[in-house]
């Protein structure tokens, strides 16, 4: 049976992911229940389960009304159950998430918001659709038998979330976490932020050449599907300033750029600082 990744483009810019594996298909997050019942419907799925990453109401905010219409189960946050609106089963951090033949390391990545989580599949997936606002869904070879991160809010193509409930400590950590995954597995993150966070991140990386070649190549990538997401972690590692500044030259330059010590959670922190102000 094959795994296939869908994009599905929701609200104004947010991203829900459609996994599944034969006909059994599980949802990562469900800003709005319209777009994802048709794309399961168009392809023939029949929804097992919503996993979500954490409780902001453009990631919950349809849970009730896809329970109802299918009887899915509710996967969230076990820490942060109260917020996750008709959880049925609590995915405790350090454990797995076993759903539709599939096992999914669930991850602390909390910074944006106390409850954050990540889901982590280490099976290749067969194919892989990015389906932007502006575009048609589109098959991207390139991003195939890859495994995958569902990083929700916590970690964008560029950047990362904001810190709501969390502090330059806390994302130091969501960030030494996803270096530490395979440099394979593709971000699949919940909004398509990539433009904005290049257009920041080229305006303090003058040293490092490779994210302003990033910026470059963004709309013609995003041509066809009108998504630039996912893409790979390891792609991220050589031009997010958030994971780059765990690197001796890059914190460096980012340290004289933005004034401020060169140790890794101040510079974090900075960064996050200087974006909130962009
Ligand atoms: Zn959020
Ligand atoms: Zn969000």
């Amino acid at each position: 049976m094959s795994l296939v990744l869908l994009q599905v483009p929701v609200w104004r810019d947010n991203y829900a992911y459609l996994l599944a594996q034969g006909t059994d298909a599980v949802l990562v997050d469900s800003p709005e229940a319209g777009p994802i019942e048709a794309a399961l419907a168009d392809r023939g799925w029949t929804l097992r389960a919503i996993l979500n990453t954490h409780h902001h109401g453009d990631h919950v905010g349809s849970n009730e009304d896809l329970v109802a219409h299918t009887g899915c189960r509710v996967y969230g946050p076990a820490h942060d159950r109260d917020r996750i609106p008709g959880l049925t089963h609590p995915a405790t951090v350090g454990a797995t998430v076993e759903v539709i033949g599939l096992s999914f390391r669930v991850l602390d990545v909390h910074a944006h918001t106390r409850g954050h989580i990540c889901y982590a599949l280490d099976t290749p997936v067969d194919e892989v659709w990015r389906w932007g606002h502006d575009g048609t869904a589109t098959r991207v070879a390139r991003l195939e038998q890859r495994p995958l991160l569902f990083v929700g809010d916590s970690l964008f193509l560029g950047g990362c979330g904001r810190l709501f409930e969390g502090d330059a400590a806390d994302l130091t950590a969501v960030m030494a976490t996803y270096r530490a995954e395979s440099p394979e597995a593709l971000v699949c993150c919940a909004h398509e932020y990539t433009g904005s966070n290049f257009r920041f991140a080229e305006s303090v990386s003058a040293g490092v050449p490779a994210v302003g070649e990033r910026r470059a190549q963004l709309d013609e990538e995003r041509a066809a599907s009108g998504s630039s997401v996912p893409d790979t972690l390891g792609r991220e590692l050589s031009t997010n300033p958030f994971l780059l500044a765990f690197e001796d030259g890059p914190r460096a330059h980012y340290a004289s750029a933005l004034g401020c010590a060169p140790e890794v959670t101040t510079v974090l922190g900075a960064l996050r600082e200087a974006k909130d102000n962009f």
